[in-house]
């Protein structure tokens, strides 16, 4: 197979990533944008040995599982790479992944994955989001998102997967950049200042929190910003305003440094009944309704009595420490960012949790630390990055020997190769349940319970 070569296909599944998959030749073929039993002319525009990558040139049959109007942008964004198929096949697409994943990496045969959970919301559920600052067709200064494996620019039309209030901050921040004559940061210059702006929004209380990230030392009239942000309409009270200011040139949405140009330096959500404080550098899920349900099935997993002792490594504020606190004897969350775990500890205190303690430092460091101290948990519950736990984590856990571990995964090859890793050590793939997360998108969040062997 060349490149630049057109073939006849038919799409098979989609595959992690998002792409859908057809064979030309006996030889795999990723497309993106395509939904199973599309029919399709596509061409070829690259070959690596054993698979190759092509676009589609031709539909010639829509699959009944594609839906249109979702979104004007949704075949040049990089937001969403499954907003053309419909919400029912995402999940079925969702859990085949997750069987793919088991099966390949992990090496389990008749892997035991539950149907997908579905969202509550299958669109307008984030509450954060990031727009890079860049120009439109036009040259007119605009906020977006970046198109698939790119920085060039989508200019935001109104996106469904977050609330309205959030374009028109945005409108309201680009009005100032106007009026001040920011200059726009430039990647590859490292010149200009404006980078992103940052909100999130917490359905809970309806608090809002806007960061104007920029690489300079201070914001030109940083009190028009203010008092734009504070004039936008919106169902939702600002609470925080943030300058962060971001002057390294890397790809990072927050440089270190933030200053209040209003309100306070956090925002607050309720979940479950608790409240929690969420700093800008803190990791908070971005799907709140879907949270609790991701929280719940965690713990209905980890079934606790009362009795026992729960680890939490990658605690991030708390979140599921302080959900278990209530349902065990003595909760240990671990977590990297600084201001996650001042954030968990006065989560623990505001909401009047005293068997929980929060130790900050990497999960890799504290958790043989924990061991050699001879902590044994009865359950440990992990919710690492999309890279997953760090092989010195996975040894402490085995050192500590819990009865259950509990693992909440963003990324489905990286619970594959950590569950084969556990299961090689003493335990046994009990049961995953993949949690929509992320509606329109090829990200996957599972829950999985790993049982020891008696
Ligand atoms: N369980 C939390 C956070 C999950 S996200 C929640 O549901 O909100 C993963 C978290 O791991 C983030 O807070 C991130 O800051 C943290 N993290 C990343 N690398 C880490 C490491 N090596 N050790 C400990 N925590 C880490």
């Amino acid at each position: 197979m060349e490149k630049g070569a057109r073939a006849l296909v038919t799409i098979e599944s989609v595959a992690a990533g998002g792409s859908g998959v057809c064979h030309v030749d006996g030889m795999t073929v990723f497309v993106p944008q395509t939904c199973p039993e599309d029919q399709a002319e596509i061409r070829i525009d690259r070959v690596k040995s054993g698979c190759a990558f092509g676009t589609v040139t031709k539909l010639l049959e829509a699959s009944p599982f594609r839906r249109i109007d979702f979104c004007p942008v949704s075949d040049r964004c990089g937001g969403c790479d499954l907003a053309h198929i419909s919400y029912e096949k995402q999940l079925t697409i969702k859990r085949q992944i997750v069987v793919d994943a088991l099966e390949r990496i992990g090496g389990f045969t008749d892997a035991p994955v539950c149907e997908t959970l579905a969202s509550p919301r299958s669109m307008r559920y984030r509450n954060k989001m990031v727009f890079p600052f860049g120009r439109d067709a036009d040259g007119a200064l605009a906020g977006g998102f970046y198109a698939p494996s790119s920085h060039s620019l989508v200019p935001l039309t109104d996106c469904k997967q977050g609330d309205e209030t959030v374009s028109r901050y945005l409108a309201a921040a680009i009005e100032y950049l106007q009026e001040t004559g920011t200059s726009l940061y430039d990647e590859l210059t490292h010149r200009g200042a404006a980078r992103r702006l940052f909100v999130r929004l917490a359905e809970g209380t309806k608090e809002a929190m806007v960061v104007m990230t920029a690489n300079a030392k201070k914001l030109k009239q940083p009190e028009l910003l203010v008092e734009k942000l504070l004039s936008v309409p919106s169902p939702y009270t600002l609470t925080s305003i943030l300058f962060n200011r971001h002057t390294k040139a890397d790809n990072l949405l927050l440089g270190k440094e933030n200053k209040v140009l209003y309100g306070r330096d956090y925002i607050e959500d309720i979940l479950g009944g608790l409240r929690f404080r969420i700093a800008a550098h803190s990791f908070y899920q971005i799907n709140a309704p879907q949270t609790e349900n991701l929280y719940n099935t965690a713990l209905s997993l980890a079934d606790l009595s009362g009795h026992e002792t729960v680890l939490d490594l990658y605690c991030g504020i708390g979140t599921i420490s302080l959900f278990a606190a209530g349902q065990a004897k003595r909760v240990i969350g671990v977590e990297i960012v600084p201001s996650a775990i001042e954030n968990a500890k006065e989560n623990a205190m505001r909401n009047n949790i005293k068997n929980a303690e929060f130790i900050l430092g990497s999960a890799e460091t504290i958790a043989p630390q924990l061991a050699e101290k001879g902590i044994r948990p009865d359950v440990i519950c992990i919710d690492p990055p999309r890279k997953g736990a760090d092989a010195m984590a996975l040894d402490a856990i085995i050192k500590m020997a819990p009865e259950k571990v509990v693992y909440v995964s963003c990324n489905p090859a990286t619970l594959a190769r950590d569950a084969k890793y556990l299961c090689a050590n003493g335990y046994s793939l009990i049961k995953s349940i993949p949690t929509d997360m992320f509606p329109n998108t090829s990200h996957i969040e599972c829950c999985a319970l790993l049982c020891r062997n008696r």
